[in-house]
């Protein structure tokens, strides 16, 4: 079995520090089932590959549960368990790189949150068609897939149901590894180890912030839980519901642009801060323009943090939010959740003393010559040790269908900014205010045009 990894971005062997692997190195990894190898065919600043590699120990297998192919004679000995992915390259992937997939990285701890160009290649994947896209796609990976055929010398056979896969995203490598990790064996219909409860709490465990927000996510439980109903339907109890269902049943507001909605664009750029926010593990959260509690229904969710305000200039969207908020459990928002009526130009002691503040798709509502009153209220007065800012990035637009050249994504928005000037700004304003600031792309990237959405990560000093 066979899986690479391939980082991309600037000083791209800072994989080897996530791996916990050095890159001029090869590793072995002892496993029950036989042995893994990691090592690094390419580690250079501008592009790193670690692959992992494991042998199945073939008397083992023999004697193992998952060996057995329906009864069939030779099954035991003639089967695809050493090379199609499966639960042994989960179980692999978690002894290999267990410190990256957990979120750790003691000597380099900021590394574990930032989202990477990573390109993952899995050579043999069984999976039901279409199924690949529709795993991989809701969670922002660009998906290249081709059905192997049964058997190259002799093409009259027709294809098999193994496909060689090949992913791309720009996301935190611990949450790619957990991706894989929870649909690898929900892929695979063989599960080499005896599933018990304990396998749910595993499944939510790495499903943390992603896997309840899923589209396809009772088709990845019942798979990955090895269709036992009574496993499967208390895993989907402890899910929080798909926040798509509410979506249908709560009026909205517009504020989502039209042109973004094919792709669920927001939906990803939510998912996405909502992680990245998790990770700083912050004591209080305040959304600035929250709308209709999209991010913050999500963090109450998905989160543990203790405390999550939402603050926005419109009584309607905070109306919407409300009642979205009511469908969560009261016990989950109870003394955690506050929304009130503000606004962003005004200095407003309520919004000081949180930890992170976010501001998604907010500042492009603003004129902007009221930008500079933002920055007064958010980064001098209420001086949070973080900020999230994300905005579109203008330069996608000639890619959304049918957008007139010059045309904004909605009609509520006064400007829209190409990376150069979001960077401009935000560059600026982390000088003047004592912050440090990163950026990062939100969504596929394009070679050209970058991302749809971008997201600037202010760092008080
Ligand atoms: N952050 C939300 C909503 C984005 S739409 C989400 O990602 O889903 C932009 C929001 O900013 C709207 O809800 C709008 O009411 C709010 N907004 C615009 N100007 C504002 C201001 N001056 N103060 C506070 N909120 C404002």
């Amino acid at each position: 079995m066979f899986l690479s990894l391939t980082n991309r971005t600037p000083d791209a062997t800072d994989l080897g520090h996530l791996l916990h692997k050095h890159p001029a190195r090869c590793h072995e990894v002892d496993l029950a089932f036989g042995k893994g190898v990691v090592f690094y065919p390419k580690a250079t600043a501008e592009e790193c590959t670690a692959v992992l590699t494991v042998e199945v120990d073939p008397v083992g297998l023999v004697r193992s549960e998952g060996a057995r192919n329906g009864g069939w004679a030779l099954g035991q000995y003639v089967n695809d368990r050493p090379y199609a992915a499966s639960s042994f390259l989960s179980v692999a992937i978690s002894r290999a790189f267990g410190t990256a997939l957990n979120g750790r990285c003691t000597k380099r701890p900021e590394l574990v949150d930032r989202p990477m160009d990573l390109e993952v290649k899995l050579p043999v994947v069984q999976a039901p068609e279409g199924m690949l896209e529709k795993l991989f796609q809701p969670l922002g990976y660009q998906v290249a897939s081709r059905r192997l055929p049964l058997e190259p010398a002799f093409p009259a056979w027709g294809e098999s149901r193994y496909h060689e896969l090949t992913l791309r995203a720009t996301v935190p490598l611990h949450l790619l590894l957990k991706h894989l990790f929870v649909l690898i064996p929900a892929l695979d219909r063989d599960k080499h180890y005896w599933v018990g409860r304990e396998e749910i709490d595993k499944l939510l465990a790495k499903g943390e912030g992603w896997l309840s927000a899923h589209p396809e996510r009772e088709w990845i439980v019942r798979r990955y839980l090895k269709y036992q109903k009574r496993l499967t339907r208390e895993a989907l109890e402890r899910l929080a519901p798909e926040p798509d269902e509410e979506d249908e049943e709560v009026e909205s507001t517009g504020t989502e642009p039209e042109v973004e909605k094919k792709i669920s664009l927001h939906e990803i750029r939510l998912d996405l801060v909502a992680e990245c926010i998790a990770a700083c593990h912050p004591q209080s959260v305040i959304d600035l323009g929250c709308g209709e509690g999209k991010l913050v229904s999500r963090l109450l969710r998905q989160t543990k943090i203790p405390v999550i305000h939402g603050m926005d200039v419109s009584s309607r969207a905070l109306e919407i939010a409300d009642e979205r908020l009511e469908k969560i459990p009261a016990a989950r928002r109870e003394g955690r959740v506050k929304l009130f009526t503000g606004s962003l130009i005004y200095r407003d002691s309520r919004l000081r003393g949180h930890d992170v503040a976010a501001l998604v798709e907010v500042i492009e509502h603003l004129d902007p010559d009221r930008l500079e009153s933002l920055e007064e209220v958010v980064f001098a007065a209420a001086a949070p040790g973080k900020v999230f800012v994300t905005t579109p990035n203008r330069e996608y637009n000639v890619l959304f269908e049918g957008m007139k050249p010059g045309a904004l994504r909605h009609g509520d928005h006064r400007f829209e900014w190409t990376r150069a000037e979001f960077r401009e700004w935000a560059s600026r304003v982390a000088a003047d205010h004592g912050y440090t600031v990163g950026f990062e792309p939100l969504g596929e990237e394009h070679a050209e045009h970058g991302a749809p959405s971008q997201m600037a990560v202010f760092e008080r000093v």
